[in-house]
């Protein structure tokens, strides 16, 4: 009994430093995994659906990619999408996921539906992303026209004269631009307006506070006046209940997206998804 507090405080020394050991191992092994995810296939994409709030119609959907690996099963891109950044995989990651979504997207022979991807600001920095978006679009005779990248917040105000161009560049085939998780980030309004942007996507949290009682949407409000002012389509994000999907038509919200319409689907029930779509 003696020794007891003196043992405790020398196991929890212990036991931070195997924390810390372990936790660097679990990174390196994750790395390690993730290097070779593209070339074994483990990686697959889903989609999810963006509906216009008035008609009803599926626009688009959001291609969002996953990592089923044989013995650490399902990975969140949440965990393993930091990693790729970190480790400079997110530039063959995204090319993987732009490749896979253009031909999914044009095996489905709907000319009017538009793919949107996600590109995090590591790839918008990168020399080459604009180069081997073109590749990938000419490879695949894909039509940039269809094509939405989404791009955070965040990412726009790391570097803006960098990216003000490159968005001008990706513009200017074509290709339109969202800004993602908008109301998270601190951008400058006045920015917002100079970018060369089509979308505001508003993020979830704003959704969050819609709720039959005692919500508070004042903000959620807000963004998306701004977001319509601005001349930006908004997509409203995240929407899971039938009182938010009321109060964004109430407020003249374009589109939505969220669990109330559709999870993110794998492709083949994407396909039987779009078919009822049309028999309705
Ligand atoms: P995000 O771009 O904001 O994507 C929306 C996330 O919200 C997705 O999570 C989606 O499954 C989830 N979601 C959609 N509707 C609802 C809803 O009604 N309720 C709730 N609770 N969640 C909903 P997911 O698929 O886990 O992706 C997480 C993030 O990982 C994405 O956030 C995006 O930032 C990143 N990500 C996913 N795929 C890619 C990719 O191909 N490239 C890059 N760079 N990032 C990706
Ligand atoms: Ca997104
Ligand atoms: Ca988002
Ligand atoms: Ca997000």
């Amino acid at each position: 009994a003696m020794f007891t507090g003196k043992m405790h405080g020398r196991n929890e020394i212990l036991g931070y430093h195997d924390e810390m050991r372990e936790m660097i191992e679990k990174q390196e092994n994750l790395a390690m995994y993730l290097r070779s995810a593209v070339d074994q296939e483990e990686l697959f994409l889903q989609y999810q659906p963006i509906v216009n709030i008035s008609s009803g119609e599926t626009v688009g959907v959001e291609a969002l990619v996953r990592w089923q690996h044989p013995i650490l099963g399902r990975v969140s891109p949440l965990d393993f999408i930091p990693l790729a950044e970190k480790t400079g995989l997110i530039h063959s990651i995204g090319n993987w996921v732009l490749k896979q979504g253009c031909q999914d997207i044009l095996a489905l022979g709907q000319p009017d539906l538009q793919l949107s991807i996600n590109a995090s600001a590591v790839q918008l920095e990168e020399q080459n992303f604009i180069e081997s978006v073109m590749d990938i679009l000419h490879e695949t005779r894909f039509d940039p026209r269809r094509l939405k990248i989404e791009i955070t917040e965040s990412a726009l105000m790391s570097d803006i004269q960098g990216v003000t161009d490159k968005l001008q560049q990706l513009r200017d085939a074509g290709i339109e631009i969202s800004i993602d998780d908008f109301g998270t980030g601190y951008s400058s309004l006045h920015y917002l307006k100079k970018f060369p942007l089509d979308t505001l996507k508003v993020d979830k949290s704003f959704m969050d506070e819609i709720v039959a009682t005692e919500g508070d949407s004042t903000i959620a409000k807000a963004i998306i006046d701004l977001g319509r002012n601005l001349g930006l389509n908004v997509i409203a994000e995240g929407v899971e209940t039938a009182e938010q999907v009321a109060f964004l038509r109430e407020q003249d919200c374009h589109f939505v997206q969220g669990y109330y319409f559709s999870k993110p689907l794998d492709f083949p029930v994407l396909e039987v998804f779009l078919a009822g779509k049309r028999l309705s």
